[in-house]
């Protein structure tokens, strides 16, 4: 929106000046070109937090990013527009429009798992929407905390984005108490999601949930089985099984179960020839408390591949296993790790009922070649978002929208829908000067009554 002589500069909480398509594409050029100069030390500070390879940091955090920016520098024009509304003949001759305005100031506050990714994807949609940001990333990951307040300190001067560095359970609940923020984009665990929102609940500032849960992976009797190894293979690996939408558990038609199982182990073999435990290519746990935490799930069952690890370097062999503890956390918890549980089902009434046992989730894998059985359970099973024949994939195109429902998170992000998530739409009647339309005031007549009562059944 241009401002004109007579519009008030002033910015503030109650009064927000929108920064012009040039200034939020000038923004996002400027984080491009920082993140470019900053890519080594990122990439070395992923490694030295996470164990995480070159391979896997530039193409799950900042090629990614690369994506969001292009993205929304492509289309940013097009978002910002005002669109215009039908408006009913009653109201004629009126017109409507919605306009798309900054909400002001978000706070965006980051889980460690992807520290980089899910520090600067929200902020994309927050400089596209034309806000400022507050950044808070994982004390966890303390090297990228580090090497993030860097990059934001070369590319931005603090009233527009700004990075506070210290431990979450202090620090976040003390910033949103005496700062004033007009959204706050949290990204982490069930748990805290819950506080956040508490805490912003009580101060009416909207939320964006982006959290977790046990995301199945279902693989039918139909199923293509190597493809379909390959593919849940990969997604439990990455990041070692650290991923918010990596497949949790494995609900497998007893038919194909051991012609799967076969195949992952082999798989995984593939992608590790010398052990997974001595590959460069494969990540650690973040730190030793959830080492020991994942480590001592193995003892819940019979381990049908892996199993094996290594405390110094806190890796954990990707694991497949047949939990028999029944109240296992492997049945309960997000497992955020590289274990797989692997529960057979006999019927789709049964999978159905496993899936039903446990809150809505985040992703949802299903393979199979069936039409009606892609029908059946992608209409009925409540989930964020997933992929048929694949794992992960669905949150690499920016054009989808990625994001939970109920205890997996509310909102969503990614492109359009992350650029809407920072927006307050404003709908505006306008309507011309030269024409009253009587009946609308009082006194109120009979007639009028009957024309309306006409008009509106
Ligand atoms: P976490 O909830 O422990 O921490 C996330 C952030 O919240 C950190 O910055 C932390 O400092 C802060 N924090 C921690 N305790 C707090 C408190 N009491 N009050 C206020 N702030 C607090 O999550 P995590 O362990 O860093 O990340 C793992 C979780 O995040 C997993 O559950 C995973 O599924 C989820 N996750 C979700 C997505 C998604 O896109 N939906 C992506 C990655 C991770």
């Amino acid at each position: 929106m241009s401002k004109s002589a007579s519009c008030p500069e002033r910015s503030g909480p109650e009064l927000i000046t929108p920064p012009s398509i040039h200034e939020r594409r000038r923004n996002l050029q400027t984080l491009k070109e920082t993140l470019a100069r900053h890519e080594k030390a990122l990439i070395r500070a992923l490694e030295e937090d996470l164990g995480k390879s070159r391979f896997e940091s530039y193409a799950t955090e900042i090629g990614f990013l690369y994506g969001e920016i292009n993205y929304a520098l492509k289309h940013l024009r097009r978002w910002m527009r005002v669109k215009r509304i039908p408006t009913p003949l009653v109201m004629w001759p009126s017109r409507s429009r919605v306009l798309p305005v900054p909400v002001g100031r978000v706070f965006i506050i980051a889980p460690w798992n992807y520290p980089v990714q899910l520090q600067i994807a929200p902020l994309v949609a927050a400089l596209a929407a034309g806000n400022s940001a507050v950044l808070k990333p994982s004390e966890l990951t303390p090297s990228v905390a580090d090497a993030i307040a860097a990059l934001i300190g070369d590319a931005f001067p603090d009233e527009t984005v700004t990075t506070v560095l210290g431990d979450g359970r202090e620090l976040v609940p003390a910033l949103i108490k005496e700062e004033h923020f007009d959204h706050i984009f949290f990204t982490g665990s069930v748990e805290v999601g819950r506080i956040i929102g508490v805490m912003a609940a009580e101060r009416h500032i909207p939320v964006t949930l982006e959290l977790g849960g046990k995301s199945p992976a279902v693989v039918h009797k139909d199923a293509e089985i190597s493809s379909a190894a390959k593919r849940i293979a990969f997604g439990k690996i990455l990041n070692a099984g650290q991923t918010c939408v990596a497949p949790d558990y494995l609900l497998v038609h007893r038919e194909v179960e051991q012609s799967l199982i076969d195949e992952i182990a082999r798989v995984w073999g593939e992608f590790f020839p010398s052990g997974a435990l001595q590959s460069s290519d494969y990540g650690s746990m973040v730190n030793q408390k959830r080492y020991e935490t994942v480590a001592a799930m193995l003892a819940d069952g019979e381990i049908l591949a892996g199993g094996r690890t290594d405390g110094q370097s806190l890796k954990i062999e990707p694991t497949m296993i047949r939990v028999t503890r029944p109240d296992s956390p492997l049945l309960a918890q997000e497992i955020f790790g590289p274990i797989l549980p692997v529960i057979p089902y006999e019927t789709l009434d049964e999978a159905a009922e496993e899936l039903a046992r446990r809150p809505k989730p985040l992703a949802f894998y299903l393979f199979t070649r069936s039409r009606e059985v892609k029908e059946c359970l992608l209409s009925r099973v409540p989930f964020g978002g997933g992929c048929v024949n694949d794992t992960v994939m669905h949150l690499v195109n920016p054009a989808l929208p990625f994001g939970g429902l109920g205890p997996s998170g509310n909102g969503s992000y990614h492109g359009k829908a992350g650029f809407d998530a920072m927006s307050h739409y404003k709908s505006i009647v306008t309507t011309p000067t030269w024409f009253n339309l009587p009946l609308k005031f009082p006194p109120y007549r009979e007639g009028a009554y009957k024309l309306l009562h006409r008009i509106f059944s």
